[in-house]
């Protein structure tokens, strides 16, 4: 044997923590606990039972989607695949692409374009701001790019392109195809794929839908589909292959054993939001983002984007004078069991608010974690102050 059994090998319960943290960052989300049931199962990946598994997976996701379209495909594979999906579909080497880059995710779309070889024109904003809607269009009439590719949440920087219907609008008189990133958003705010015209949304597992990572979702409009279909060069990518794909979502038959246990928990995931509906689960995102942005003012921090351009399901706090993010990070989880995100680049710590993190319980918890660290690490905050605060704007939301 070249390589002896390892030795010091421990077992799982020594390595997790007795109780686990409450996952308050920008992501994976704590699961309800249908989903992970679901989860540790293990079914068949063809045969009837799978069929109908991913029938209503379809079904259901048409409905969160708010689309029409008939090719609704699931990926093995972060968010991050979904996202490379749509770019080695929709994209061809020598393709204009222009992306709209607000910060990492949004540049990592470009990234994907530039792989491809694609000739990737940027139009970034550098400013935590949602993208200009005439900024775009001289962009869009001056490039003429084949594909537009942005983010509709912006996680690393939590900023909320609000201008997105917009700029599918635009995009889509001028003939473009829009790729939607819509990881931490989808579910907790409106995204209406067929009615903005919408070319591709993906989304992932662990952020807006509250499954768990590594089971993604991706949507293609019939326009972007009939591009797909009309290739005739062969993609480099095999398991992102839309068209292989297809053979398992709408054909029945095999291209890659499907991930069965995290497609079971993402159908639990989707029931959940379509029991809940949109509508109320849109309010219950508004409301409990609101309620603890006013919270984390009123402790006297400050919040890192202007409302008009904040998102409201991650929000950013900027790491006040005298302390540094990540000893915030390590305090919360040691002291309070409450884990949040640090950032790539802005000095700021991120608490999210997606699917089960927007209970009123747990932002009473991660707020309060906040507050006291913050005072323990030697900067002056009102932790009463703030705690009360969110609760009068939860129950006074909306404020008219
Ligand atoms: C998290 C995130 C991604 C990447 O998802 P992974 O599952 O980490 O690959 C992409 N876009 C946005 C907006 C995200 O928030």
């Amino acid at each position: 044997m070249i390589v002896e059994v390892p030795d010091n090998i421990i077992p799982l319960d020594n390595i997790l923590p007795e109780e686990p943290l409450l996952m308050m960052g920008a992501g994976p989300v704590p699961l309800p606990s249908r989903v992970a049931a679901a989860n540790s199962i293990v079914i068949n990946h063809l045969g009837d039972t799978m069929a109908k598994v991913v029938q209503q997976i379809k079904k259901m996701s048409s409905y969160v989607f708010q689309t029409q379209s008939q090719h609704i495909l699931g990926v093995a594979g972060p968010g991050s695949a979904a996202m490379e999906m749509a770019i080695a579909n929709l994209v061809k080497p020598k393709s204009k692409v222009l992306s709209i880059c607000n910060g990492f995710f949004s540049s990592r779309l470009a990234e994907m374009s530039e792989r491809i070889g694609a000739d990737v024109s940027y139009l970034n904003i550098e400013k935590p701001e949602y993208a200009n809607i005439d900024e775009v269009a001289e962009y869009i009439s001056r490039i003429k790019p084949q594909v537009v590719t942005i983010v509709q949440g912006e996680t690393s920087n939590t900023v909320f392109n609000r201008t997105l219907p917009e700029i599918c609008k635009l995009a889509r008189e001028q003939g473009c195809m829009v790729v939607v990133d819509a990881v931490c958003t989808l579910s907790t705010m409106p995204l209406e794929m067929d009615n903005w015209g919408v070319d591709a949304v993906i989304t992932g597992g662990q952020k807006g839908l509250a499954s768990i990572p590594g089971v993604s979702l991706i949507a293609f409009s019939d326009k972007a589909w009939a591009f797909i279909e009309g290739r005739n060069d062969q993609l480099h990518h095999w398991c992102l292959d839309a068209k292989l794909a297809d053979k398992f979502w709408y054909k029945n038959s095999y291209h890659y054993t499907a991930p069965v246990s995290g497609l079971l928990a993402l159908h639990e995931a989707l029931r959940l939001i379509c029991i809940e509906t949109l509508e109320l689960r849109f309010e219950r995102h508004m409301r409990h983002s609101v309620a603890l942005q006013d919270g984390i003012e009123a402790l006297g921090l400050s919040l890192y984007v202007d409302k008009d351009a904040r998102l409201n399901s991650v929000v950013g706090i900027c790491v006040p004078e005298g302390i540094q993010g990540p000893e915030i990070l390590k305090h919360m989880s040691e002291r309070y069991r409450v884990e949040i995100s640090g950032s790539f680049g802005p000095n700021i710590v991120r608490i999210g608010q997606m699917g089960e993190q927007c209970r009123s319980h747990h932002l009473f918890r991660a707020l309060h974690a906040l507050g006291s660290t913050i005072k323990a690490l030697g900067v002056e905050v009102d932790v009463p102050a703030g705690v009360a605060q969110l609760e009068l704007t939860l129950e006074n939301f909306p404020v008219k």
